[in-house]
């Protein structure tokens, strides 16, 4: 049957990987709205969270780069003392442009905090029909490195190399959350998801590593599976997955797919945890053919946000706060473009503040 409640327990995770963490006290959250559809879903999210008497205060950054001292552009120095100050934070998609000369924002906030795992719950809606309704997966995404370590040149002209850095470090650390996330939050089962058999070296040090893990968790279940084998399973019987840990560019495309599997990227939260603080946001893009039209649907930010508010402990808020989102998607009556409805982000947004 589906499930209403994400019971994200990535404080315990955090805390029990001996992570340094924000004062409870403080309730200080930083907020990049970002790019796109960003500035409308942020305030979709304050709006509720502002309806639920959530008790944070939010504290707005512009992540606009500014050119530094060393002549290159980078986060403004305000947003990384926000982050740092307050040690967790929301974030709203950030626009990549492609081609030379820039740098990724998405990467340079990962690296600034060293935010090493992303982790993507994706369960089935209650109500709304897709193709399975039992999907409960949760893919835990090396976040630092692998083919997104950045490190790229021209060897001669035409001929591009891109480097796939892989380390013991960054691979045990990763694996060892997902883990204590298994036991957090009762799971059964780790699947390491590879491709091993062709860059053995590489994804044969991930693998390793993740075998070395399992052992000191002799509770979890632990198997190895071929990326190309999860891919073509989870589209056959999704049921038979439960939480996945693997490098940076098979979680992103994998996740893609999952979030596929319960009814699209407005759906579905992410949080990005690292030694120096958490970032949580939507897993998708800043959907440019949407923005400023009041059409987007602001699900997959505030379901991010309730993985915040569960990080912090503000377990009642985060319970109040999903039910009512899922209330109102099962009811709907108030549906955006992407779930098949005709309603407006801020319509959907009115609904779920009536029920908080
Ligand atoms: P996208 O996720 O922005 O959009 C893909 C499709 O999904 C579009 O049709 C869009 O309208 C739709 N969509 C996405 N979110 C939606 C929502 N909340 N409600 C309704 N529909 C939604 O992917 P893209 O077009 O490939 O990327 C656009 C930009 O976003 C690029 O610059 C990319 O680099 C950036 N991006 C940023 C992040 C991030 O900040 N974490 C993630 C992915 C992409």
């Amino acid at each position: 049957s589906n499930v209403t409640e994400t019971d994200t327990n990535l404080k315990h995770s955090a805390q029990s990987l001996g992570n340094r963490l924000f004062s409870s006290e403080s309730r200080k959250c930083t907020l990049i709205p970002g790019h796109g559809i960003g500035p409308e879903i942020s305030a979709a999210v304050q709006k509720i969270f502002a309806a639920a008497n959530v008790p944070i205060e939010w504290e707005s950054v512009d992540v606009t780069p500014v050119k530094g001292p060393d002549g290159k552009f980078g986060i403004p120095q305000a947003a990384i003392d926000s982050v740092n100050r307050n040690k967790i934070g929301l974030k709203g998609p950030l626009m990549t442009p492609v081609g030379k000369g820039y740098r990724s924002l998405n990467l340079a906030l990962r690296k600034e905090f060293n935010l090493y795992a992303n982790v993507r719950p994706c369960r089935s809606l209650e109500g709304f029909k897709t193709l399975y309704d039992e999907v409960d997966v949760v893919t835990i995404r090396e976040n630092t490195e692998g083919e997104y370590s950045g490190i790229e040149h021209e060897i001669v002209d035409g001929v591009v190399q891109s480097i796939k850095l892989i380390t013991e470090e960054a691979s045990r650390r990763v694996a060892e959350f997902a883990f204590q996330y298994a036991i957090d939050n009762k799971r059964k089962k780790v699947t390491a998801v590879h491709k091993a058999n062709i860059m053995r070296m590489s994804d044969g040090l991930f693998l390793r590593c993740c075998r070395e893990m399992a052992k000191k968790y002799p509770d979890v279940k632990f198997e190895e599976r071929y990326l190309d084998t999860v891919c073509l399973n989870m589209v056959q019987d999704p049921t038979q997955y439960d939480v996945l840990v693997m490098p940076n560019l098979y979680g992103d495309i994998l996740s893609d797919m999952c979030a596929g599997l319960i009814g699209g990227l407005g759906l579905t939260p992410s949080g990005n945890i690292g030694l120096n603080g958490a970032l949580f946001e939507s897993v998708h893009g800043t959907a440019p053919d949407i923005a400023g039209q009041d059409k987007a649907n602001p699900t997959a930010l505030l379901l991010s946000a309730v993985m915040m508010l569960r990080y912090m402990g503000l377990n009642e808020h985060a319970a109040k706060i999903e039910k009512a989102c899922f209330d109102t998607i099962r009811e709907a009556k108030h549906l955006t473009g992407d779930l098949g409805g005709k309603s407006k982000c801020s319509e959907f947004t009115n609904a779920i503040c009536e029920k908080v």
